[in-house]
């Protein structure tokens, strides 16, 4: 198995080269639109404490939303059920950043991995304290799950986000204004864009991840119960108002970034991180759900199994 997998990953990484279809960067992040879409990585962490890897795998990259998996489980840790009086967990069937949602909604997000829900999910975890502590704990979550500390914010990334992000800004002024905003919004939002300017490779990623997929042999950081809620949003809103999509042709749990990351969840079986930074029209990365449905395909690898 572990060789015929590694064998299709390398012909996966070709055949995606070949064919050079790669979407467009994120161009809202100034930072992020000077990135080169032609860039592929994928990285299969396996029970037992493997990696698979193709392509660009230790190339690190900005995760952005893929951050708000952590940011979700760092929550859960800390308060508990408390945090869905606050945001709930339906898909949202709408852009990651809608204003007319939050409208619809007054003010509880559909779920925490829209930006208005991670909005919200951030606020929680920098309250009581500083920006810098609530950061620490989800830094430390990731190294801790990785099992590697190598892993920081790209400071650039995140001084490019706070001084463009107008619509994020519009979406925490709009939820202080429903009173679902603890902090004063520059605050959440200071953290937010660190939060999502952490950089990773999909080595580091995958072995994260781990945690989410249950893997034999990896630190124990998430109850079974937690991890099955997780990869379940994950799975519903995971990809936006593209889950849907996604679902129906990768069968599995995923949670996308505008860096061009996805965390692709195979219960029990693997956690996979893949990197390509061009984005479809929903803002996924559009050869990574490629490769997701692929690699899914060819192991069988399915939560509807
Ligand atoms: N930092 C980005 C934003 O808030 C994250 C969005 C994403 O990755 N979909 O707009």
């Amino acid at each position: 198995m572990t060789q015929a997998l590694e064998d299709f990953l390398r012909r996966l990484d070709r055949e995606i080269r070949a064919a050079g279809d790669w979407g467009e960067v994120a161009d809202y992040i100034p930072e992020l639109a000077r990135i080169d879409p032609a860039q592929f990585g994928i990285a299969v962490a396996l029970p037992g404490g493997g990696v698979l890897t193709a392509g660009q795998a230790g190339q690190r990259f900005s995760i952005q939303s893929v951050s708000k998996v952590f940011s979700l489980a760092c929550v859960l840790g800390r308060i508990g059920e408390q945090i869905w009086t606050r945001v709930g967990r339906e898909p949202s069937g709408r852009r990651f950043d809608s204003i007319l949602l939050l409208e619809q909604e007054q003010g509880r997000p559909h779920n925490p991995f829209i930006n208005a829900g991670a909005l919200v999910t951030t606020d929680e975890l920098v309250t009581g304290r500083a920006p810098k502590e609530a950061l620490a704990e989800i830094l430390g979550f990731l190294r801790a799950a990785a099992e590697d500390d190598d892993i920081h914010i790209d400071k650039a990334v995140a001084r490019s986000e706070t001084e463009t992000g107008y619509r994020n800004v519009a979406l925490a002024n709009y939820l202080k204004s429903f009173g679902n905003l603890k902090n004063a919004p520059e605050i959440t939002l200071g953290t937010y864009f660190h939060q999502c300017a952490i950089e990773m490779s999909c080595v580091q990623l995958a072995r994260a991840g781990r945690v989410i997929a249950g893997l034999p042999g990896t630190p124990q950081m998430l109850t079974p119960l937690k991890a099955r809620r997780i990869s379940a949003l994950m799975m519903m809103c995971g990809h936006y108002d593209g889950s849907g999509d996604f679902a129906f042709r990768v069968g599995l749990p995923g949670k996308s970034g505008v860096g061009g990351g996805i965390l692709l969840i195979a219960p029990g079986r693997a956690s996979i991180a893949i990197w390509s930074p061009g984005l479809n029209g929903y803002g996924n990365s559009r050869m990574g759900s490629y490769a997701a449905e692929r690699l899914a395909r060819e192991t069988g690898w399915s939560v509807f199994a």
